[in-house]
């Protein structure tokens, strides 16, 4: 066992000065329910630990009509799903932190973790991608914006570099009749990883769907943004045929392995089924704003 420093900084600006001087040498932890788990396994083996838990800016929950939220990187998955003001606006992100592992990983994991992690599977992920949420990444050189579906490169790798961290998600607010929704495959009822997971964001007016964004996790290298799936929603009437078309772009883009939860072949199935049915719970969702 190797010597660990732990700090616990109060402010961001500590946090960064920390990670400058440390180098690859530290690593943050948020929840620590991935990294703690990494560390026991030897996967990670770092030499500071910077606790992001404390820093304010990473606690925030905000929330307006005109600027949309902002959703701090460290807020744990229990207080997303108690959070009356998200389930209204954000369901399908609430559906995603709810998934997560038991009360008490809840209680402790944060939707940063979960992208910052890089698992292709992470439940928050396809939700985030669906709302067009962007990262708001900071270090002591300055700080720069990312789409989420940019962040995870490979599994267990992001563009974050070590003297960074990722601080809060920005995402729009929701316009007219629009909303989202998040489901994933599993084999059993709970505490599983998702064999595949569909989030879908949509806007509906006139009986048409005006936007409409599709993220897929557990189908790919990295969580993916299915884009050509989501374009070919808009300006088309909310009916099975255009939700069924859109299923089967979003299977085109999915390069699932076959493992031990599931083939490739039962994914791509798995990819149809559930864009079907996220694109039209979040449409119902839409309709009835
Ligand atoms: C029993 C159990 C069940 C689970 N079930 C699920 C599940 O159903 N679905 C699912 O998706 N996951 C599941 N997980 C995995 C885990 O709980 C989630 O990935 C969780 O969201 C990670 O968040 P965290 O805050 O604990 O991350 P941490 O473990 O603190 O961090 C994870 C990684 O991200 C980095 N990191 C964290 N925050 C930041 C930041 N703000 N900026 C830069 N880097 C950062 C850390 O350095 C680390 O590399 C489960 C875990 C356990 C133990």
């Amino acid at each position: 066992m190797h010597a660990i420093t732990y700090d616990s900084p109060k402010s961001l600006a500590q946090a960064l000065s920390l990670l400058t001087t440390a180098g690859e040498k530290a690593r943050v932890l948020a929840g620590g329910t991935d990294l703690i788990i990494q560390m026991r396994a030897g996967v990670r083996k770092p030499e500071q630990i910077v606790d992001l838990k404390e820093i304010p800016e990473l606690q925030m929950i905000a929330f307006s009509s005109q600027d949309g939220l902002r959703l701090g990187a460290a807020v744990c998955c229990a207080r997303i799903t108690e959070d009356a003001v998200l389930k209204q606006h954000y369901p399908g992100l609430v559906e995603g932190a709810a998934l997560i592992g038991s009360d008490q990983i809840q209680s402790r994991c944060s939707v940063g973790g979960n992208l910052c992690n890089g698992s292709p599977a992470a439940d928050t992920t396809p939700a985030l991608i669906a709302l067009g949420a962007q990262c708001v990444i900071v270090s002591a050189k300055g700080t720069r914006t990312v789409p989420v579906e940019q962040v995870v490169t490979a599994p267990g790798r992001t563009v974050l570099q070590p003297d960074e961290i990722l601080v809060e998600f920005r995402i729009a607010a929701p316009k007219g009749h629009s909303s989202d929704c998040y489901q994933r495959f599993i084999p059993r009822n709970e505490m599983d990883i998702a064999v595949v997971g569909v989030g879908a964001a949509v806007t509906v007016e006139g009986g048409k769907f005006t936007a409409a964004r599709i993220g897929l996790g557990a189908v790919a290298a990295t969580p993916l943004l299915a884009k050509a799936a989501g374009d070919s929603l808009v300006g088309k009437s909310v009916s099975a045929e255009s939700i069924a078309a859109a299923a089967v772009l979003a299977q085109q883009i999915a390069t699932p392995i076959t493992d031990m939860r599931g083939t490739a072949e039962y994914r791509k199935h798995l990819v149809g089924v559930l864009t079907r049915r996220v694109v039209a719970e979040a449409a119902e969702r839409a309709k009835a704003k």
